[in-house]
């Protein structure tokens, strides 16, 4: 007998017949033997609708109350669950983030996950028997008493918070596609599943874009080295055996995986906003008066580019900031002219972010030379560059996105025969 987290997200529980669905996956393990706990997203669309409404109501909400009313979508369907789950004769109790309680910190809309006192839960499941079925992507700033949100795709780090909280011995990550592939398999559809991936490199696909799983969760994984299991909810329930391997990718260390590859994987996000501050004086402290005011607003800018200008005096600063903070980014340069001195500012929104991962690239030279060579071809320009130990990324036009990603995709030989 193990002890297992499952967890459905918002494709998986769409409508009624999708939990009746997922209630038959629990029933399978539960049947089998397992103690079970069930994470769910709420219904696929719903939370957008709900952050949609905030931001109809005012666009500068308070991050408060759009963390009450974003944590309803979740609400809904792990009740939903509990019912559907009782329907079929499995004892189940539907679980708000604040009654477990998930105790968070109080960074409304991306709190982070502090605590969560596992003991209570592993006390119902020995003297209930039942499943405790958990509304995912909530918790609860205690000393405030207010609900917090994760994120979005946060229901993966309840899940594996959760997890690690119970000491189970796996997280299922239920989702629309049947593992972590080489690179999005709907934007190409050579990608491959893959059997295993590293915490490091999936942890690199996550915060590069792949959302299949949120980073944090990743993060959570590799500190708790707690496997997670990637796979489909839309494989019928009544095929699969509980003892046998189903199909799925396992997130799991580097020294459980043999085989090696150079590139693992490809990850692109359309996320992104590129500033360019014009002409800047080329003297000590320039680069700290653009980013300390930056950083004080809690924008995250991520590749940075440090360039001559065309009148061969001063430098041009190039950096990228998510998409979502990039008026802010533009206000706080603008707000902070006088002390930056600089001529101008350009700036794009039509940018996207194209990585390329791999933990065979720290023994490997030469990895990021072939792909600027076959984006040349392609007469992709490259607008920026970064590289880390395991991974580069490039900064290219958002309408050359797909093509670059499948450029790689083949240059690297991930594409399935
Ligand atoms: P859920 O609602 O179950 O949390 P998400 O939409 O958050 O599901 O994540 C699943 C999606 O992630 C897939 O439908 C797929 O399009 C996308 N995705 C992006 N990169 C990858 C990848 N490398 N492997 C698998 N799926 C990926
Ligand atoms: N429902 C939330 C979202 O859409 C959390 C999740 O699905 O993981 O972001
Ligand atoms: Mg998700």
């Amino acid at each position: 007998m193990g002890r297992l987290v499952m967890k459905f997200g918002g494709t998986s529980v769409a409508n009624i017949d999708r939990i009746r669905n997922v209630a038959q996956h629990v029933k399978r393990e539960v049947d089998a033997g397992h103690e079970v706990a069930v994470v769910v997203s709420a219904m696929s669309g719903k939370t957008n609708e709900l952050v949609a409404w905030c931001t109809e109501v005012s666009p500068m909400h308070d991050a408060r109350e759009y963390d009450a009313i974003v944590a309803s979508g979740e609400l809904v369907t792990a009740g939903l669950l509990a019912i559907a789950l009782q329907t079929i004769g499995i004892q189940a109790r539907s679980w708000q983030g604040w009654q477990i309680p998930i105790k968070t910190s109080d960074a409304h809309a991306s709190a982070r996950i502090d605590e969560i006192d596992g003991d209570k839960l592993i006390k119902r499941f020995k003297e209930r028997k039942e499943v405790a079925v958990i509304a995912g992507f909530q918790g609860i700033h205690e000393p405030t008493g207010r609900v917090t949100t994760l994120g979005r795709g946060g229901s993966d780090t309840s899940a594996v918070a959760i997890a690690a909280a119970i000491k189970a011995d796996r997280c299922d990550i239920y989702t629309d596609v049947d593992g972590v592939y080489t690179t999005d398999p709907r934007v190409v559809p050579k990608a491959q599943r893959m059997n295993k991936v590293a915490f490091e490199e999936m942890l690199e696909l996550a915060s590069q874009g792949a959302k299949v799983l949120q980073v944090r969760s990743v993060e959570l994984g590799m500190t708790h080295n707690m496997p997670i299991f990637v796979r489909s909810s839309f494989d019928k329930p009544e095929d699969i055996d509980p003892h046998g391997t189903p199909p799925g990718t396992l997130i799991c260390s580097e020294e459980e995986i043999m085989e090696s590859h150079v590139v693992t994987g490809i990850a692109f996000s359309k996320d992104e906003a590129q500033i360019s501050v014009r002409q800047i004086e080329d003297k000590p402290g320039v680069a700290a008066s653009i980013f300390v005011p930056l950083a004080e607003a809690n924008i995250n800018v991520d590749m940075i580019v440090q360039n001559v200008s065309e009148d061969g005096k001063t430098t041009d600063l190039t950096f990228t900031v998510p998409a979502t903070d990039y008026a802010r980014a533009k206000e706080t340069i603008t707000a902070a002219k006088a002390k930056i001195g600089y001529a101008r500012i350009d700036s794009a929104t039509d940018v996207a972010k194209v990585s390329v991962i791999g933990s065979g690239m720290r023994s490997h030279a030469g990895v990021a030379a072939q792909a600027f060579a076959a984006l040349s071809e392609r007469q992709i320009n490259i607008r920026a560059i970064t590289t880390s130990e395991i991974k580069f990324s490039v900064l290219i036009d958002t309408a050359y996105t797909e093509l670059a990603v499948r450029t790689l995709h083949t240059l690297y030989g991930l594409d399935k025969a």
